[in-house]
């Protein structure tokens, strides 16, 4: 009777996409209902078993399920353990009258002019929100994450974001969480401050059934990528900073100053000002791939992009990548080598792609732009992301101080070289990009970005599997986190709950713990007295969520401090 409407396997080993998560769940469950999930958590409950979910899998910090619990996979098991994944290139359009109840959209009632409120099932992915999004022309999430192998669920549970000063994280746009709580009830919670708690709780309030985001009305990017020089691209805040593999003619001609303050300026007016802001630097490239665009309700001469061929050359390129980087001879050769040949064959793939001089203007439903990329999730790949908050600048407190960004983008790639350059000991750990995204700070009371009042700058460095293997990635990743952690104590650099962090020492401390008694200690006291209120009003105590809904992790850096 508790498995009605349920598909339930035992003891199939877990791994997450990123091969970071790795434990073997004594049930399986796969719910696709509100009661469904209900008949879970009753079970759970009956054996004492702790429940976590997954989605897609995408993340790579330790917060699924463990050996012998309770594992609720809101994507069938085939989508999630096969590359390459089809998803995004198989055609038809989100089906309303098909959808099974935890993969329902619909549309409510409007908040205010521009802005309505959509009641969206948890595994609902973000390729299915797209295809509705474009199809209806009117509504879309004003910022989300590029990759659209993930779940609404998996992308608000860990405060997950998109770009531009303006945007605060995905999970400041939700307005209503329904959930189901400790004892199997159906829940809601819709208050302005406590919402803050529940999206973005990481899965520790219970399982989360529905998501109510509030939409924009729908508009148009007009994206014009461009691929610079390295040193203009973000400039260093001194011309010596820029490696000598990296220096191009301009470096040694006497205006290669100027040159450097009026890259600053655009640089600082891209990041200030436009919608979408963001920067790509594949390892030894002389280029960086820049991406910022601003949107306009105007939709004349829109047209579908990526296209549908293009869309489909994509994922061919993301599945030779996977190809690519799983097979022994790859993996044989040095990893210098390896990232060459992926970063340069990475940079080719993004427009422009017909001659660097060219600026190709695409104007496109914003859903469109922010999903530029497809099939990026057929190549496997490691991931470190941070966000530093951005420092009031010397003149004007009231307007922020890019120079912390230029130090954390020109810190990694100097650290590259220093790799690669090593006579001893020569290494390229970073095998594929150093990646910027200037974004706003957060609402949501455990968002690495809440208080960060002028603003986020969101870098991340990403490698292939093989520097891990080869025992390179660690090492370089401690070495970023010590850089990022460096530029003044009074800016709380924290990682993104989702990415690997768990494995460096921040100031010397253990990950858990500096999250617990550093980074967030006051946000954790006001999450858990915000739980606690929720519980309140909904007949269960903190100490219930503990029981049912966490695991290792999040004991140590939420509940035993
Ligand atoms: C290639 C790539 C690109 C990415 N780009 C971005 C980016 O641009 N911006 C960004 O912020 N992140 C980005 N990420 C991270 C990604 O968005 C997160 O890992 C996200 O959580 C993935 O969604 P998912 O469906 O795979 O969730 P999962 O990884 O499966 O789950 C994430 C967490 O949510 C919990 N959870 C999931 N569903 C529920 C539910 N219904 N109820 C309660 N808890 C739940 C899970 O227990 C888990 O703790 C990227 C990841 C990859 C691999």
């Amino acid at each position: 009777m508790f498995l009605t409407f349920n598909q339930c396997f035992s003891n199939v080993p877990f791994e997450n996409w990123g091969s970071s998560v790795n434990n073997t769940p004594r049930y399986t469950f796969l719910p696709q209902t509100v009661l469904g999930v209900q008949n879970v958590v009753r079970f759970a409950k009956s054996k004492n078993f702790r429940v976590r979910c997954a989605g897609y899998r995408h993340s790579w910090s330790d917060s699924f399920s463990e050996d012998h619990q309770v594992l609720v996979s809101l994507v069938n098991l085939e989508t999630v353990t096969t590359l390459p994944d089809p998803m995004s290139i198989i055609g038809g359009e989100y089906n309303a009258a098909t959808a099974p109840e935890l993969k329902t959209i619909e549309l409510k009632g409007e908040t205010s002019p521009g802005k309505r409120l959509c009641r969206i099932g948890v595994s609902v992915t973000n390729e299915e929100f797209r295809r509705w999004s474009v199809a209806n022309k009117a509504w879309a999430i004003p910022v989300d994450v590029i990759l659209v192998e993930v779940t609404i669920g998996g992308v608000n549970a860990p405060i997950c974001h998109g770009a531009g000063i303006s945007h605060k994280t995905i999970s400041d746009h939700v307005r209503r969480i329904e959930y189901v709580d400790c004892n199997g009830e159906l829940r809601v919670v819709d208050d302005p401050y406590l919402i803050k708690a529940a999206a973005g709780a990481f899965g520790l309030l219970g399982v989360v059934t529905h998501i109510t985001i509030e939409l924009d009305a729908m508009t148009y990017a007009i994206m014009q990528p461009v691929k610079v020089d390295v040193g203009l691209a973000i400039p260093p805040t001194s011309l010596d900073q820029i490696p000598k593999a990296l220096r191009e003619s301009w470096f040694n001609e006497s205006n290669a100053q100027e040159k450097i303050v009026s890259a600053k300026k655009d640089f600082e007016k891209r990041a200030a000002e436009d919608y979408y802001s963001e920067w790509f630097w594949f390892s030894y490239q002389k280029k960086t791939w820049v991406n910022t665009f601003n949107t306009t309700s105007d939709p004349t001469g829109a047209i579908d992009y990526p296209s549908e061929a293009n869309t489909f050359l994509q994922w061919i390129q993301g599945w030779l990548g996977g190809v690519i980087t799983g097979v022994p001879f790859f993996n044989a050769i040095p990893g210098y080598w390896q990232a060459q040949l992926i970063a340069s064959l990475g940079m080719a793939a993004l427009p422009p792609t017909l001659g660097e001089s060219k600026t190709p203007t695409f104007k496109t439903l914003l859903p469109n732009a922010l999903h530029f990329r497809r099939g990026v999730q057929n190549m496997r790949v490691r991931d470190m992301e941070f966000q530093i908050p951005l420092p009031p600048r010397a003149d004007d407190a009231s307007k922020p101080d890019f120079s912390v960004v230029q130090k954390a983008w020109w810190d990694v790639i100097n650290l590259v070289y220093a790799a690669a350059d090593n006579k001893d000991d020569p290494s390229s750990p970073m095998r594929l990009t150093l990646e910027l995204r200037i974004m706003g700070g957060s609402d949501v009371l455990m968002a690495p970005q809440r208080g960060n009042d002028l603003g986020t700058a969101s870098i991340e460095i990403l490698t292939l599997p093989d520097a891990v293997t080869d025992d390179e990635w660690m090492g370089f990743s401690q070495k970023v986190c010590d850089l990022w952690m460096s530029y003044g104590d009074e800016l709380n650099v924290r990682p993104h709950w989702a990415k690997e962090w768990e494995g460096v020492r921040f100031k010397g401390v253990e990950a858990r713990q500096y999250m617990r008694e550093v980074a967030y200690k006051s946000q954790i006291a006001e999450f858990k007295d915000a739980l606690t209120q929720i519980g309140k009003g909904q007949e269960w105590e903190l100490g219930e969520l503990k029981e049912r809904f966490s695991n290792a992790l999040w004991d140590e850096v939420i509940f035993d401090g």
